[in-house]
């Protein structure tokens, strides 16, 4: 077999499971392009991509926009490290802070890192600017986040399978259920060392959750009351996703237009990842005011790739394609839509117990337990019928199609 042949799928999957390290399990389909809402395989059967690699092609495959821009920026500057300055970097922060609302922007590469940096600004802000004593700081996080794979990270989730031997891990983290403001204001009440709450506005790995209306708000004004920080992880539910250009948008008008509205949250701190740059790239990005950001100075945090030009090119462009195409408002459309038509099928069915999600993140709840082989097998089934999507725990199957569908 020569290298560059055009494998078929078992030979693919074969290659992968003898030399690849196994840290995943993959719906057995072998992927070759990806056009639009669509993707196809290496046997040329073309499929409805319904997961958008877990919402990173919001702008659907391959947008020629987005592509455009990055073979464009590849062919003049790749990198130069943030030991010199660059052309495009600047403008494309002043783009988007402006765009986001915020002072600052802090450029990273994936989500996790981003999250890593926000925990570092926080932590940072806590000593300098609240006052709190050094080591003592500690951040509020929620049952069932998931917020990436990095040590510290994985020291505050309460996933078995992403923890088990791989301690010790990072103190400094208080777990409470998520959609209790009770509990948040329990723990802010009891611990002046608090610096931050972290949260995701929907959470997407543990089963597209949606808190009740006016967690969010409440959670905000609590973190306010108490001089902590309120930190958005919408590395997931950002750019467009849920309808709205952040979840953390609630019910403002920015859905087409730039955001001059009241956002239902603005936090202190906002995470962003996965579809800021349209799946072309890895580009990750904190927000925040100068306020917040004034801590970070030469030296204390940093990364090699970290707002390269072909980053902040391809960011730029994913962001443009978002408004010129009304992508928030095609998927908060598309999203009643598909919520009402699965509520018909549901009261037909055993199979399903419920849907639920806001935009074009949503989930349906199968009829079995959780470690039942149902979900998965209804996958198979799907992938089978043209459409892929993948379980998110056993029994909970997420869709979330690129934004560039139609009805
Ligand atoms: C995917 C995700 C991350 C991690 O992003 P990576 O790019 O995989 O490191 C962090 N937070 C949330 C909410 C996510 O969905």
């Amino acid at each position: 077999m020569a290298v560059l042949d055009q494998l078929t799928s078992p030979e693919a999957m074969d290659l992968e499971n003898k030399y690849g390290a196994h840290n995943y399990h993959p719906l057995p389909v072998v992927l070759c392009k990806g056009e639009g809402v669509y993707v196809w395989d290496v046997e040329g059967k073309k499929y409805y991509d319904f997961l958008s690699a877990y919402s990173a092609v919001n702008q659907g495959h391959c947008h020629p926009k987005i592509v455009g821009a990055m073979v464009n920026q590849a062919q003049t500057l790749t990198l130069t490290s943030r030991a010199f300055y660059n052309d495009i970097l600047g403008k494309y922060e002043k783009f988007a802070t402006e765009f986001f609302g915020f002072d600052k922007l802090l450029p990273m590469n994936t989500g996790a890192e981003a999250v890593e940096t926000a925990l570092k600004i926080c932590r940072k802000w806590a000593y300098e600017v609240k006052g709190i004593d050094e080591n003592e700081a500690e951040i509020i996080v929620c049952n069932n986040n998931f917020h990436g794979r990095t040590t510290t990270i994985i020291s505050f989730s309460n996933d078995s399978v992403a923890r088990k031997n791989f301690g010790p891990f990072t103190k400094g983290f208080i777990k409470i259920e998520y959609d209790n403001i009770a509990a948040l204001e329990d723990v802010l009440k009891n611990n002046p060392n608090v610096a931050g709450f972290m949260v995701e506005p929907i959470q997407g790995e543990a089963g597209v959750f949606v808190p009740s209306e006016g967690y969010l708000a409440k959670a905000n004004a609590l973190c306010k009351q108490y001089n902590v920080l309120f930190i958005a992880d919408e590395v997931q539910t950002g750019i467009a996703r849920t309808g709205r250009l952040l979840a953390t948008c609630g019910n403002c008008s920015c859905v087409d237009k730039n955001c001059s509205g009241t956002p239902e949250v603005k936090p202190d701190v906002l995470i962003l990842g996965k579809a800021l740059s349209g799946g072309a790239y890895p580009v990750s990005a904190v927000l925040a005011n100068d306020s917040i950001m004034k801590v970070i100075q030469p030296g204390n945090h940093g990364s090699t790739f970290g707002g390269n030009p072909i980053a902040a090119a391809v960011a730029i462009a994913a962001l443009e394609v978002v408004k010129e195409e009304g992508l928030a408002e095609n998927a908060y459309k598309l999203g009643e839509l598909f919520r009402s038509e699965l509520n018909k099928y549901i009261e037909t069915t055993d199979l399903v117990n419920l849907v639920r999600g806001k935009g074009l993140l949503n989930a349906i709840l199968i009829n079995d337990d959780e470690d039942s082989d149902t979900a998965w097998n209804i996958c198979l089934r799907l992938r089978d019928n043209g459409l892929l999507a993948k379980p998110t725990h056993g029994n909970i199957i997420r869709f979330a199609p690129p934004l560039v569908m139609n009805e």
